[in-house]
């Protein structure tokens, strides 16, 4: 079974569509290349220089979120949605 995260902004829950596009800008440290490209088919990384860019700017809102944010993931069938993450990230 295939399970397909819903992805739409963590902020305002704007789907992206198979003709947006972002551009790569020198928003961070080594991009702004000057692509134009759709970062949810490579998860963010940059066709042009392969920048591989931590944040997404929504179209919408116009509001930067963790490129991982915007992906939701269905909660497991027959369990309550636990979010041990934090937890683990915090150890060491
Ligand atoms: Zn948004
Ligand atoms: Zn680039």
């Amino acid at each position: 079974m295939e399970r397909r995260p819903h992805i739409h902004c963590p902020l305002c829950a704007w789907e992206p569509r198979p003709d947006s596009r972002w551009r790569c800008t020198p928003g961070e440290p080594g991009s702004g290349c000057g692509a134009v490209w759709n970062t949810f088919w490579t998860a963010g990384c940059c066709p042009g220089c392969g920048h591989h860019w931590a944040m997404t700017q929504c179209l919408s809102c116009r509001r930067a979120s963790p490129h991982e944010a915007w992906y939701h993931f269905p909660p497991p069938e027959g369990g309550e949605a636990r979010e041990t993450k934090e937890a683990l990230e915090t150890a060491g």
